[in-house]
């Protein structure tokens, strides 16, 4: 049931879009005032003065202080704008371009002239562009093209708090960056207390506080460990809005598909209740949700009703959402983890840490004092939660990290000025995984091919699909197919029509598998001339393949300033598969008797997800996208394929189990003891 209300998507979504939310009139103050009223509007000169004084600072301030939407307005006020761009950076795609939106708003000024975002395949900066946002992302990857970064004259690395491997990255490159620019001024913002260990390790510079205005927020922990925390959320939710005084309802989710169950579900409940019970707006945010509908969370709560906010961790300090009073918090994110042992990386639902806990529960006490419903006991808080969490860059895949720190030329990467070092083992799996798709030499130096790979702004698996699909003359229907997996679901199945929905999607399944069918219903799509209609007729989401077509443009403009040729294979489907196998040859899984297939690397159990093409046919031998954990290890993205391609794209990689004497090949720093069997 779990997996099938994973399906669902965003059913609900859509319905509301029809059934249109009214809003009262926005009873706000004019946005000048606004900005005035912020705490950081108080300490403008203070900051200004320390920026011109130090090349780096810390500010540490609480989330909705006004860090990210004003610092960077107060230096462009002062000048630092003329000498380059105000740059700032968000760990979060969505952040980025909320961010932007309302600071250009502030200005006075369209999105893109003198306040612009940047995000990976969208690019909405031009020369007047003065204060740019962007992903950590997408400045780690200019700095592959200028370490120096010329363009910049501050650079402010927000939510640093978040550890993500971009911005640790960019720790070590922005400092090694200032020796060759003392103009250049790097501030770190965090939303936490830890600032003496970012100070430290920026050679003790300076910390600035803004005062918080904060009120007290009661907690209230559950007695009992709850087996269900979605359904003890939406009860929770519902007994704050029939018995508790007027303030909104902020209630942290892991993801998309709980989101969208969880409001329509609540939507169902609330349908029935009495007249005379105050309305209730319903609203989800995640990073894969239309800008209009995200905008509507910032709106005010019309008199007499009450918003109850459905979002993931994304809320816990990248964006503020006024008038919070109840904070819902189930204890709970879905993290990324990245198993060496395995070389699998998996989206975990896991236990957030304590900091992040505290860091929900202010949520509501911004406007006034609030309460936060802890879904977990308070023995739990303080025995089952770390006090930090870990940070990304020792948890996370770093091959395309170190791809690009390698086409940087860093090629020692034991001796890299980390904050917090990646474990060696995750390093050594980094390595051997570049190494497989030969993007390095036996001796750890980039090879040609890594380094065109390192052009590309997609994981090393797909660069090398991409760049092997010149080599096989399928580079147009490759670059379709690598959009296409770039974007969020693009099947919908609306809860009273799956059966429906399921029909039309056989339509495009193709018999070899997902990618083709991808394939197939991109192009068909684009036969009906892109239209909306063919999406709404045949259970599409129209702006999740609209997206595909904003990366599939970024890609070919790629290609074309690489050079490298588009060519379609016009109908050869073995080619294009056998191109996936170069990219993807160490996904790759044997049928077996007992458990459906087993993964040839690692022979772990793991079986074809239901929404796949694939799902209930038998290949002997397939190739998948990636691993789903939830209550089993789930292929999703799977394409049948020869076993003979293996062979032929990765020789290194495997050999035929009855030639075994034939050993594989063992270099000295990527220790393969034994080469992974596969037998026809
Ligand atoms: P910080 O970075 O310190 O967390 P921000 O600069 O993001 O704070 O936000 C300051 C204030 O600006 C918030 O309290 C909120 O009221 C307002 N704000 C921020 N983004 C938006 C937006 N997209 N729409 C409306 N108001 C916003
Ligand atoms: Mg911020």
């Amino acid at each position: 049931d779990r997996l099938k209300s994973q399906l669902v998507l965003t059913a609900w979504e859509r319905s509301r879009m029809k059934e249109d939310l009214t809003f009262g009139k926005p009873t706000t103050l004019p946005l000048n005032e606004q900005r005035k009223s912020l705490p950081v509007y108080e300490m403008r000169e203070e900051l200004i003065q320390a920026v011109r004084e130090n090349q780096f600072i810390v500010i540490v301030g609480e989330t909705g202080s006004g860090k990210t939407t004003q610092i960077t307005q107060f230096l462009n006020e002062v000048g630092f704008g003329k000498r380059g761009i105000v740059g700032c950076t968000q760990p979060r795609r969505v952040a980025a371009i909320s961010v932007a939106q309302r600071v250009a708003e502030e200005v006075g000024c369209k999105i893109g002239n003198e306040v612009g975002y940047t995000i990976r395949f969208e690019d909405r900066t031009s020369a007047s562009t003065r204060i740019k946002y962007m992903t950590d992302g997408m400045l780690q990857r200019e700095a592959l093209l200028d370490p120096k970064l010329s363009r910049y004259s501050v650079i402010m690395l927000d939510e640093a708090h978040e550890r993500t491997v971009a911005t640790d990255v960019l720790f070590a490159l922005l400092k090694q960056a200032t020796i060759q620019r003392p103009d250049l001024k790097v501030i770190v913002t965090s939303a936490t207390l830890d600032s003496a260990k970012f100070s430290e390790y920026f050679h003790n510079c300076p910390v600035k506080h803004i005062p918080g205005k904060t009120y007290p927020v009661d907690v209230i922990y559950s007695l009992e460990p709850q087996m269900d925390y979605l359904e003890s959320a939406l009860d929770c939710v519902m007994q704050i809005h029939v018995n508790e005084d007027a303030g909104d309802i902020l209630v942290f989710l892991t993801g998309q598909e709980e989101i969208d169950s969880c409001c329509e579900i609540l939507y169902q409940r609330v349908k029935v209740l009495d007249k005379s019970i105050d309305e209730l707006i319903i609203l989800p945010v995640y990073s894969a949700l239309p800008s209009e509908i995200q905008s509507k969370i910032f709106e005010p709560t019309p008199e007499g009703s009450r918003k109850v906010v459905f979002a993931t961790n994304i809320a816990e300090t990248s964006i503020t959402i006024d008038g919070i009073r109840f904070v819902i918090d189930p204890g709970y994110a879905k993290i990324n983890t990245f198993n060496s042992r395995t070389g699998m990386e998996q989206l975990v639902v896991s236990p957030i840490s304590q900091a992040q806990a505290n860091q929900r529960k202010g949520r509501a006490g911004r406007t006034g004092p609030g309460k936060c419903y802890r879904l977990y006991t308070e023995l739990s808080f303080h025995n089952e939660m770390l006090p930090n969490a870990i940070p990304e860059i020792q948890r996370q895949n770093l091959s395309h990290t170190i791809l690009l720190l390698k086409a940087m030329g860093i090629n020692d990467l034991l001796n890299f000025d980390f904050m917090d070092p990646p474990p060696r083992n995750l390093l050594i799996r980094a390595l051997e995984e570049l190494f497989n798709l030969e993007a390095l030499e036996e001796d750890g130096y980039l090879t040609k091919l890594g380094s065109r790979m390192s052009q590309f702004p997609t994981e090393p698996t797909l660069s090398r699909v991409l760049l092997c699909s010149v080599t096989n003359n399928c580079s147009e229907e490759v670059i379709t197919i690598i959009s296409m997996l770039s974007v969020p679901s693009i099947f919908y199945r609306p809860r009273d029509r799956q059966q429906d929905a399921d029909n039309k999607k056989i339509r495009f399944h193709h018999p070899y598998g997902d990618h083709l069918t991808l394939l197939n219903v991109y192009q068909r799509w684009q036969l009906a001339n892109c239209a909306e209609q063919f999406c709404t007729a045949h259970y599409l989401q129209y702006r999740h393949l609209r997206r595909a077509r904003d990366v599939r443009n970024q890609l070919i403009s790629i290609f074309h300033k690489l050079q490298l040729p588009i060519v379609s294979c016009r109908g050869d489907y073995d080619i294009i598969r056998k191109t996936l196998v170069y990219g993807f040859f160490m996904n790759a899984a044997k049928r077996d008797s007992h458990v459906g297939y087993k993964t040839i690397s690692g022979e772990i159990p793991v079986v074809i997800h239901p929404s796949s093409s694939l799902y209930g046919r038998e290949h002997e031998y397939v190739i998948y996208h990636s691993l789903l954990l939830t209550t089993r290890e789930y292929m999703s993205q799977v394409t049948a394929i020869d076993p003979t391609w293996l062979l032929e794209a990765a020789p290194h990689f495997y050999k035929v189990a009855d030639e075994s004497k034939k050993r594989a090949k063992i270099t000295p720093m990527f220790q393969r003891p034994n080469a992974k069997r596969i037998r026809r």
